[in-house]
């Protein structure tokens, strides 16, 4: 069974991975390549031929070694190791599923929000973090270009809400889904607005890639904004300025100036 629930994972996560972010680089970067003023964040900015090439074979690389994790993960889970994650709906109900979907999503974006910035320290953003920060104009393919240590680390931080907190385990593996694709649409450098009101535009992690050092959480905002780390209006940032909060151009009489609109 734990063969069969890796290659499940392993060819899941290559298919809806290449399957979305293929079509949205073809309507976008094969298509309207011409015309990127009309779609692309950074449309003067494209990826070199060789850093794409070595992204998208990290990315495949990742996603292989993710599927091992989350296909042992869940043999672990369907073996009766110990987790909070429950199977019938029905041992909870409904109502619980659908506050503890919410409350899951949220600490699956809180660990995403705290290793992200724990791998923004000097040390560690220069030896494995720099790795994804070398698509400064990312790509639908760029979503899990990382460090495979940071991979582990991301992997163990999605996995713990569901070691920890009881929910079902279809909201679970639904809300996993939810931060890949959402995740491929915040790197495709394509401007993307949600109608979710909880989701930030793709503007946001965009420029953390141009900024660098601020724009931490992955679909909220909520980590960001309580840390300060939410981009400010007329500061600098740039890839030497680290810890979050980037410099004040000049004196700021009146407070912090107002963080950057992303909604
Ligand atoms: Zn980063
Ligand atoms: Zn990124």
């Amino acid at each position: 069974m734990w063969a069969y629930l890796v290659t499940l994972s392993v060819l899941g996560g290559l298919v809806l991975y290449f399957g979305f972010a293929g079509a949205l680089y073809y309507a976008f970067y094969v298509r309207r390549r011409d015309q990127p003023e009309a779609w692309k964040i950074q449309p003067k900015r494209f990826l070199s031929q060789k850093v794409h090439r070595w992204a998208m074979l990290i990315a495949a690389s990742n996603l292989m070694f993710g599927g091992l994790l989350s296909g042992s993960f869940a043999y672990y889970v369907l073996t009766g190791g110990p987790v909070a994650l429950y199977l019938q709906v029905d041992d909870y109900g409904w109502a619980y599923t659908v506050f503890s979907t919410v409350v899951g999503f949220v600490l699956v974006e809180a660990g995403a929000y705290y290793v992200h910035r724990l791998f923004h320290n000097r040390w560690l953003f220069r030896k494995f973090h720099r790795w994804h920060h070398r698509c400064v104009a990312p790509t639908p393919f760029t979503a899990t270009t990382i460090h495979p240590v940071e991979l582990l680390f991301f992997q163990a931080s999605a996995f713990l809400p569901a070691i920890v907190f009881p929910m079902w385990a279809g909201s679970f593996i639904a809300i996993l889904v939810y931060v890949l694709l959402f995740n491929i649409m915040d790197h495709s450098g394509i401007e993307i607005r949600h109608s979710f009101p909880w989701q930030s535009s793709s503007r946001y992690h965009d420029d953390h890639h141009v900024h660098f050092h601020c724009n931490y959480g992955q679909n909220l905002m909520i980590f960001d904004r309580l840390h300060g780390t939410l981009r400010r209006q007329k500061r600098r940032y740039g890839v030497t300025v680290f810890g979050g909060k980037g410099t004040p151009a000049g004196e700021e009489h009146d407070g912090p100036p107002p963080f950057v609109d992303y909604s």
